[in-house]
């Protein structure tokens, strides 16, 4: 049984949301930083809505509505996320959810496909709905589609769903949810209202971490740039606030040596390019602070190394590497070669370091 909430610093603004209920629009974009809890927002601002007996505009966990959110099958909620996103949650809730991920998504894969997942919402994901949208709702009241990430949305995909936003089907709200607006198409965004979830402060952040029993809770989320979710899920997954990876590449550069930029890669390679590019361009900033003789932001733990490395050169070849890494995020969601880009990045950070050691040797 999972009632959503929401998060301790996502209920204010929930609140002033969902009190404001007469003109509610039909379709929002929920979007803020990776890892700040988004997708519970949504969630829990779904069964806000379906909610029989809310209490100040937030879902009771009392009534049949909320019991039916609980256990996953509330018949006017639908979740529209890839069948590897669907797979993930899945896996991450277990034998509790009783194959109740098992919805829409993983159905259209078909019980005997053997192909990988799709990270994708797909075009019949969104065509299925339309008996859904023309029936009336189950119990008098809204029926909620909750769908993420929106950025999974492919052309086509976006535009189908454009067309239903057009001509809203009535009491249908449309819930996305996106860490990044900018690849959403325009036409789309221009559809939603738009509501921006803050990251909680450092205190806040820090004190629900080492609520979740977190050890060095200011490092993992430092590491995370300050989003707790995926600090505690980096905590979680990983062995060290600071990836093992950047533990070695820093050792190779401190002592101005070449790193060995193939075993790197074949690290790299086996988790996702948009992790690992956020910890490269994490560690751009914290060379370029330490550059200026500032503390790092993201690494603290990795401060004597970086401030070895970053204080024997001036600024502008990590404010360049920053910028190129930034150029790298937007092709990264699918490299030809994973291990190959991987090595190319590697060899361009180290580049940027060398330079530098080279000068002071
Ligand atoms: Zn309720």
């Amino acid at each position: 049984m999972m009632q959503p909430h929401f998060l301790p610093w996502h209920t204010e603004v929930a609140r002033d949301w969902l009190g404001n209920k007469d003109r509610f629009a039909h379709a929002w974009l929920i979007h803020g930083l990776a890892g700040i809890g988004k997708r519970e927002f949504a969630f829990a601002a779904a069964a806000s809505l379906l909610c029989e007996a809310p209490l100040q505009g937030l879902a009771c966990g009392q009534c049949p509505a909320c019991g039916w959110i609980a256990r996953g099958n509330h018949p006017d909620l639908k979740r529209i996320r890839p069948e590897a996103v669907a797979a993930e949650e899945g896996a991450e809730l277990g034998a509790e959810e009783d194959g109740s991920a098992s919805d829409e998504a993983i159905v259209e894969a078909g019980g005997s496909s053997k192909r990988a997942p799709s990270k994708d919402i797909r075009v019949e994901q969104i065509r299925s709905l339309e008996p859904w949208f023309n029936n009336a709702t189950h119990r008098g009241g809204w029926r909620v589609a909750l769908i993420y990430p929106a950025e999974a949305l492919t052309t086509i995909s976006g535009n189908t769903l454009l067309k239903v936003l057009e001509e809203p089907p009535p009491s249908t709200i449309f819930l996305l949810v996106a860490d990044a607006p900018d690849r959403l198409l325009p036409t789309l965004l221009s559809r939603c209202r738009r509501l921006p979830l803050s990251t909680p402060s450092l205190d806040i952040a820090q004190q629900w971490l080492e609520g979740k029993g977190v050890k060095k809770a200011n490092e993992w989320l430092a590491a995370a740039g300050g989003a707790p979710l995926l600090a505690q899920h980096q905590s979680e997954s990983e062995q060290s606030p600071c990836p093992d990876w950047i533990i070695e590449l820093l050792a190779s550069l401190e002592q101005g040596r070449i790193p060995d930029l193939s075993n790197l890669a074949d690290k790299l390679a086996k988790s996702s390019p948009k992790v690992w590019l956020d910890a490269c361009q994490r560690l751009a900033i914290d060379l370029n602070l330490s550059a200026h003789g500032l503390a790092c932001r993201y690494y603290p733990g990795q401060h004597k190394q970086l401030s070895a490395i970053g204080k024997h050169g001036g600024t502008l070849q990590f404010a360049q590497l920053a910028t190129w890494l930034n150029e790298q995020k937007r092709v990264a969601g699918h490299p030809l070669n994973a291990k190959l880009f991987a090595q190319a990045v590697m060899q361009r950070l180290s580049q940027a370091c060398q330079i530098k050691l080279s000068g002071y040797k």
